[in-house]
């Protein structure tokens, strides 16, 4: 028997189907009290969409620790054999909750574990670099990727105008106009943790690291043509593949590994190490394996799972901490802030945020939408006489410390022996991409430039790409030219 229809508080309803009004033909009366409920639930059905990842997909997981890091950090998560549930949302960056899932972009990457000392967020991306250094710049990167305040249009012109305006994007740019700009699926990309963490062993030691989870199921990508085609059939293709396969039973895993720096060793490297747009060379600091990470579970409830799952910076647990990276200091404070304005003060109470293994002890109370609360008896102030909780000076150090020169300035990253807004870049096009995936590049920057690229922007391009690689700079210019002619054979504008 199908159960009665109630209103929110529970009171069965009079109909589904008509509002009240007087009479057949007369105006809807106000006092219909499930009708008002009704319209303004659903006038409020939708939280703002995140700035940035506002499209993705998410599924629940866990990690297994398959070898022993003990020596590196005490974080109880990555102790030998251990076992957490955990919590993944990959995403496209630039695009809107409706935007195609195919478009060139960076995916996101931010998995949630839930271990015995709290909620720990490793919000990475597909890619192990990013476009810029300073989290200053971000509001300008964002916009520039977004759309027109007139026309509200997406804009090549802009992205390039910013892009070629600060040159240390181009490690990232490279990236994305090659293969991997655009994943096959979710399961078929690695994730990175893209900035430098601390951890910390349990004798107080310190090292740098960085994490990378490669896909079991190999690294597939689609073509520029492949992914426009897939943009018009089938806008949630990649949300859909995930979905699919959990459901199947075809549990996708990632193998999670880290790279690590003893702390002495930094200020010698040849590259910054704290410089989100440069990597740490494998041969200089090899892939140390931790375990396997697994999706096994579907979200029950899109909305309340993924849209209101919250993924923060700033949760870390002890064993692991921040680093000198500035673009991570400065998620530090604002992905919090942006649940906070997002899904309101108490984001924490909300089913894919609490903490399931930790005790939560904390003072917050009430705000908006509040539901817990601490037990009566227990002060809400600190310190008191009462027995209420109190913090444990065990813990001091534990989200990591570093020595710095405590001048105030506002100045770059110090430069190491080989840094530059080009060499890695240049790297990955001359030693990484193999002659197809140059050809695949060189494609691929001239089909997106020619999708409205204009002077002064144009100029800086080749200059750019130039610097990048002098062939590569030599065959951008040449095939954006011929396109600009209408005598080359171009592929067509690039989506994204
Ligand atoms: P390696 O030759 O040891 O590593 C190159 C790495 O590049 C591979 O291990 C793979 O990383 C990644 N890669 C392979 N094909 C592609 C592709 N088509 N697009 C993007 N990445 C690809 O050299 P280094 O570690 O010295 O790095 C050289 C360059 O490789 C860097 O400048 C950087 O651009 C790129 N790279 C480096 C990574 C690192 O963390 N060191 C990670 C990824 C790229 P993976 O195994 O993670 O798939």
């Amino acid at each position: 028997m199908t159960k009665p229809t109630t209103t929110n508080t529970g009171i069965p309803v009079e109909s589904d189907n008509e509002s009240l009004s007087a009479g057949a033909q007369g105006p809807i009366l106000l006092h219909d009290h499930y009708l008002i409920e009704k319209l303004a639930q659903f006038n409020r059905e939708r939280v703002p969409e995140r700035i940035v990842h506002a499209k993705g997909a998410g599924a629940y997981g866990e990690l297994v620790v398959t070898n022993d890091v003990s020596e590196y950090t005490k974080a109880k998560l990555f102790q030998p054999g251990a076992r957490t549930e955990s919590l993944v949302r990959f995403s496209t960056v630039a695009g809107e909750q409706g935007s195609p899932d195919t478009w060139r972009d960076p995916r996101g990457f931010a998995v949630k574990f839930y271990t015995e000392d709290g909620n720990y967020d490793l919000v990475g991306n597909n890619t192990p670099i990013f476009f810029i250094k300073d989290p200053i710049k971000f509001p300008d990167f964002i916009r520039s990727q977004k759309r027109l305040p007139g026309n509200g249009l997406r804009d090549h012109n802009m992205q390039w105008d910013f892009w070629t305006l600060r040159p240390e994007t181009a490690h990232q740019v490279t990236w994305l106009m090659g293969d991997r700009g655009i994943p096959k699926t979710y399961r078929h990309m690695n994730g990175y943790g893209s900035h430098t963490y601390q951890w910390i062993n349990a004798a107080g030691e310190r090292f740098w690291v960085k994490y990378h989870f490669k896909t079991d199921q190999g690294i597939e990508n689609l073509t520029q043509a492949e992914a426009d085609r897939i943009a018009g059939a089938d806008a949630d293709y990649h949300r859909k593949d995930l979905w699919e396969a959990i459901e199947r039973g075809d549990f996708p895993s990632w193998t999670l590994y880290v790279q690590v720096m003893p702390v002495a060793e930094a200020e010698g490297y040849r590259f910054n190490p704290f410089d989100l747009t440069k990597v740490w060379s494998h041969k200089d600091y090899p892939l140390i394996e931790v375990g396997k990470w697994t999706l096994n579970r579907n979200p029950g409830n899109y909305f309340v799972d993924i849209e209101q799952a919250a993924f923060e910076p700033s949760n870390v647990v002890p064993g692991i901490g921040f680093s000198p990276d500035k673009m991570l200091l400065g998620r530090v404070f604002a992905y919090a802030d942006a649940h906070r304005y997002r899904i309101g003060t108490n984001y924490a109470q909300l089913p894919p945020n609490r903490a399931r293994a930790a005790e939560v002890n904390s003072y917050s109370k009430e705000g908006a939408m509040r539901y817990d609360y601490n037990d009566a008896s227990v002060p809400v102030y600190a310190p008191n006489s009462f027995g209420g909780p109190h913090a444990d000076p065990e813990r001091a150090g534990d989200s990591g410390i570093w020595d710095f020169d405590p001048t105030m300035v506002r100045a770059g990253y110090v430069q190491h022996a080989e840094d530059g807004d080009f060499t890695q870049a240049g790297t990955l096009v001359r030693e990484v991409y193999n002659d197809e995936q140059r050809d695949r590049l060189v494609d691929n920057i001239v089909g997106h430039v020619l999708g409205g690229v204009r002077e002064p922007v144009l100029s800086r391009v080749f200059e750019y790409w130039k610097n990048v690689d002098a062939d590569l700079g030599k065959r951008v210019e040449e095939g954006v030219r011929a396109g600009l002619n209408g005598n080359g054979s171009t592929p067509p504008p690039a989506q994204g």
